[in-house]
């Protein structure tokens, strides 16, 4: 897309996006969002997001896989199995945490997604941020970190609370790091005390 087509369908994201009224609206016009062609070509469904009613917590991801594709929740492949399992641990029941993802389609392949498609899923995300208003919002690995924090390094601001766009954001490793590294693996046990952290700060 050029650049020109993506300002556009930037716009037109952010002008929808701004149009909903509550949750279940904006659901039903992101799910038909056809904004970044090649992800609407290619993915099963939109997957907006979940949104329990008095969340107090928000957990942001990069981009839904393939399971999160074929179920349109996020969140529910082996990444999701380990977050609701540390929250839990944690004393908070996934079933009471807001997760959204920064891009709401799968790349194809799981591919990294582009600079591009996040831009144009901005309005979607930030209307998503203002409608549910958390207290915190924790960011799961670099990616959905630097779209709260700009460019920046995980080790550099992981476990901390930072003030962006007017809310506290607390970046942690993404739960695939903290199953590639294993068990025994820093990533598991950061993950597991900043979301502990995370759970204290929102009780
Ligand atoms: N990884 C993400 O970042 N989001 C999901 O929804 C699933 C895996």
């Amino acid at each position: 897309m050029s650049s020109q087509a993506g300002a556009r369908a930037a716009a037109g994201v952010r002008l929808a996006a701004g149009r909903a009224a509550g949750w279940a609206e904006l659901a039903e016009a992101a799910r038909g969002c056809t904004a970044c062609p090649e992800l609407a070509a290619t993915r099963t469904q939109v997957v907006v997001g979940s949104a329990p009613a008095g969340a107090r917590l928000l957990v942001v991801g990069e981009a839904p896989g393939a399971q999160e594709d074929a179920t349109g929740e996020p969140f529910v492949g082996r990444s999701g199995q380990l977050l609701d399992r540390l929250l839990a641990e944690a004393g908070l029941p996934r079933e009471q945490v807001a997760v959204l993802n920064t891009l709401k389609c799968r790349p194809p392949g799981n591919r990294v997604p582009t600079r591009g498609e996040t831009a144009t899923c901005r309005g979607w995300t930030e209307r998503q941020v203002e409608l549910l208003d958390p207290a915190l919002v924790v960011t799961l690995g670099l990616s959905a970190t630097a779209w709260w924090l700009g460019r920046t390094t995980l080790s550099a601001v992981r476990g901390q609370v930072h003030q962006a766009a007017g809310r506290r954001v607390l970046p942690t490793y993404h739960p695939s790091a903290a199953i590639r590294f294993g068990p025994r693996g820093e990533p598991l046990r950061l993950l597991r005390e900043d979301l502990a952290t995370a759970v204290r700060l929102v009780s």
